[in-house]
């Protein structure tokens, strides 16, 4: 797989990690097979998870608009029961979000033991669009990433694996799928003007994103750069990652109650 997990305080140049990779798979059909059965596997995975109630698993996606966020919750997430899962969408903060700390709509939003929690953006923007926009003095989002790395290892040391992906996609890749908003009907609703000036951004928001790669990386939360240009590759690339680090959690049921092969149902 040619998925980039950064080390900690690793510099990654965006620029030379190719958006456009399928590492050894050449077209979607030869990745079909191994998709479905991630899902599969992964819908197996959550059920035991939920049963057991110890762990839960944290899903942050992170990408450029049109980067694919969306269509990859639609597609990672189609076997698995939705009752164990919960996806939270961060918007632009309301005012009561903005009359606390950055990251007490973020906290609300972890997902409880048993659960997969997915993020679509994430405490990431904090560092990302407000850095980029200047929204907040340098010194605050400064602070941030430290911030970041302590809210991060809270989470983890209360049995939250966190799995943090940065889709990764090209310029003339998002130019595609902004136009393909413009000109499908069932698309446009997405298409958003302002999407456009961000575009123009598109160099300030590489550095913000290799900045906050380089120093919220730590062992226990690493950044995974997935090459998301093919949407088959990317879907792929995450479900393995997902299966993987589920099977390392050692799910188990939890003991069923004693003198249980003793019941009869009359
Ligand atoms: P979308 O994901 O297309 O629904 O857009 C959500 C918008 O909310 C994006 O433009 C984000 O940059 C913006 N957003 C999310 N979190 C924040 C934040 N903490 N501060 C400012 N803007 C944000
Ligand atoms: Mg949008």
């Amino acid at each position: 797989m040619s998925i980039v997990v950064v080390k900690p305080g690793q510099k990654i140049n965006l620029n030379k990690i190719d958006p456009g990779s399928t590492g050894k798979f050449k077209n979607k059909s030869e990745a079909k097979t191994q998709l479905s059965k991630n899902i599969k596997r992964m819908a197996e995975l959550q059920n035991i998870l939920y049963a057991e109630g110890k762990h839960s698993l944290l899903i942050v996606l992170q990408a450029m608009d049109a980067g694919g966020k969306d269509g990859t919750i639609r597609s990672i997430m189609s076997g698995v029961n939705p009752q164990g899962v919960r996806v939270t969408s961060f918007k632009k903060p309301t005012e009561e979000e903005l009359a606390h700390d950055f990251l007490w709509r973020i906290h609300q939003a972890a997902p409880a033991r048993g659960m997969i929690g997915i993020f679509n953006r994430s405490h990431y923007e904090d560092v990302l669009v407000v850095r980029v926009h200047n929204l907040v003095p340098k010194k605050v989002w400064q602070a941030r990433y430290e911030h970041i790395n302590n809210f991060e290892r809270l989470l983890a040391d209360n049995g939250v694996t966190i799995l943090k992906f940065y889709l990764h996609i090209s310029k003339d890749e998002q130019k595609e799928r902004l136009q393909a908003r413009l000109d499908q009907p069932h698309k446009r609703w997405k298409f958003n003007p302002g999407d456009l000036q961000e575009r123009e951004l598109w160099d300030d928001y590489m550095h913000a994103f290799e900045t906050a790669f380089e120093k919220c990386s730590p062992d226990y939360a690493p950044w995974h750069i997935v090459p998301a240009n093919k949407k088959w590759y990317r879907n792929l690339v995450i479900s393995e990652k997902i299966v993987e680090t589920l099977e390392k959690l050692n799910l188990a049921y939890p003991e069923p109650a004693a003198g249980l092969n003793d019941v009869v149902i009359v």
